[in-house]
């Protein structure tokens, strides 16, 4: 097979390092432009689960991510008010028997820090910091790129993987305005000493409530857990990863609910806090040899916890791509191999707010039939077997 020389990547986040380390192990040569002048990730967590972790056992880095992350024994559901529990689904060795894989919840921090290495391993400048992208030119046998600092570089294809503010998507796409969610997060970690015993297991939970829901896991083998409170509100729209709210105004979004909830935010020194914000669906992504990956290409609210799981399927099936086919016609294989799949994932994490955040749910009787029904065993299998199963290694490109 042909394979073109040089593969320029936009942007050094989780999706846009997972394509560099498959490109690079496949034998291409990969240069990767992050504007930020170090790499980092929002000091939280991320899940990865079964059809993530496939991949980046593919890529070599297994041991590593273990050595970094919480298995997670099962993930629950949870009544805002009661407290009351039902189970989500089990995990642990289960993941591994029904999906071949373990469900890993990691610190981001440290999974961008893992990926970072391995493309280091093979091309240790493959990274370059503090490049942003301001523009791009192809003809029909490569794309320039130039940078804000003024320097140009030739490669054979463009990967924008520059997330869901994405200039490449522009400039394939035209200037898309986000649009506002309606929903706002709060994010923090708290050292897992610092919670009542009862809540400091290896669990995930997923409180749900009339108007917004919890999430809480562990990380870094039970010495954190990371928390993240998303609220439907309408008076703030500031997406960021690192502006500061107030411990005050966290407590007062979830006033009312049980008392768990409480102790937990008690703890919280310096939670974060966004407005979630989304990109139109694209019909397609590829142009000639430009294309995108990630939240670049399909942004979607975090109610699935998928989007990164995406980004990292896409960096791994573009790698087969090229390895597969001439630059052209690997963009047009890989974006028919992921359209359908991803913008399944976009309308399920959709869906979710509306099973999450149901207005019945204020109502205790109606409440609790509504995730009895909601979350029997049937439906969840329905919604979730289909996604870990994939196998971004096999699957027909
Ligand atoms: C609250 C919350 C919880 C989440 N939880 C989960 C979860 O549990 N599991 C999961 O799978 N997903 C989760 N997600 C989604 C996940 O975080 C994103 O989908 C994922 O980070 C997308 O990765 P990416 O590489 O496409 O983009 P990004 O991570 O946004 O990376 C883009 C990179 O490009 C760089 N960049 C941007 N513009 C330029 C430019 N012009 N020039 C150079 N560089 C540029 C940026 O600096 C950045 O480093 C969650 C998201 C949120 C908000």
């Amino acid at each position: 097979m042909q394979q073109p020389s040089r593969i320029l990547i936009a942007g050094a986040g989780l999706g846009g390092l997972c394509a560099a380390a498959a490109l690079l192990q496949r034998g291409f040569d990969v240069d990767v432009y992050e504007q930020a002048a170090e790499l980092k990730e929002v000091g939280a967590g991320v899940q990865l689960s079964a059809n993530g972790t496939r991949v980046l056992a593919a890529l070599g880095m297994a041991e590593a991510l273990r050595a970094l992350s919480c298995e997670a024994q099962g993930k629950e559901i949870r009544h805002w008010k009661t407290g009351e529990t039902w189970k989500l689904f089990d995990l642990g060795p289960l993941s591994i028997e029904r999906f071949g894989f373990p469900y890993f919840t990691v610190y981001r921090p440290d999974l961008l820090e893992v990926l970072a290495s391995a493309v280091r391993a093979l091309k240790p400048d493959a990274i370059h910091l503090g490049q942003k992208i301001a523009d791009f030119e192809q003809d029909g046998h490569s794309v320039e790129l130039l940078l804000e600092s003024g320097e140009r570089v030739t490669g054979a294809v463009l990967v924008g993987a520059d997330g869901v503010h994405s200039r490449v998507r522009q400039g394939l796409f035209g200037a898309d305005r986000a649009q506002f969610s309606g929903v706002v997060a709060w994010r923090a970690v708290v050292p897992m000493e610092r919670l009542p015993a009862h809540m400091a297991r290896m669990v995930g939970s997923n409180w749900v409530g009339p108007g917004g829901h919890i999430v809480h896991y562990p990380l870094r083998s039970g010495r954190l857990m990371n928390f993240v409170g998303a609220l439907e509100r309408t008076d703030w729209q500031v997406e960021s990863w690192s502006h500061r709210g107030s411990c005050d105004e966290l407590a007062q979004d979830f006033d009312g609910w049980h008392k768990d909830i409480q102790s937990f935010i008690a703890q919280i020194e310096a939670p974060n806090k966004w407005a979630l914000m989304l990109r139109p669906p694209l019909a397609r992504w590829s142009v000639g040899r430009v294309t995108l990956l990630g939240d670049a290409a399909h942004s979607m609210l975090p109610f699935l916890a998928q989007g990164a799981v995406m980004a990292i399927e896409d960096g791994f099936m573009l790698a087969r791509c090229l390895s597969d086919f001439v630059p052209d016609e690997a963009l047009q294989r890989f974006e028919r191999a992921r359209l359908t799949r991803t913008t399944r994932v976009v309308e399920g994490a959709a869906a979710n707010k509306w099973r999450f955040h149901n207005p019945v749910l204020a109502e205790l009787d109606a409440g609790r039939q509504f995730i009895e029904r909601e979350w029997a065993g049937a439906r969840i299998s329905d919604r979730y077997d289909w996604l870990f199963r994939y196998d971004a290694t096999t699957e027909e490109l």
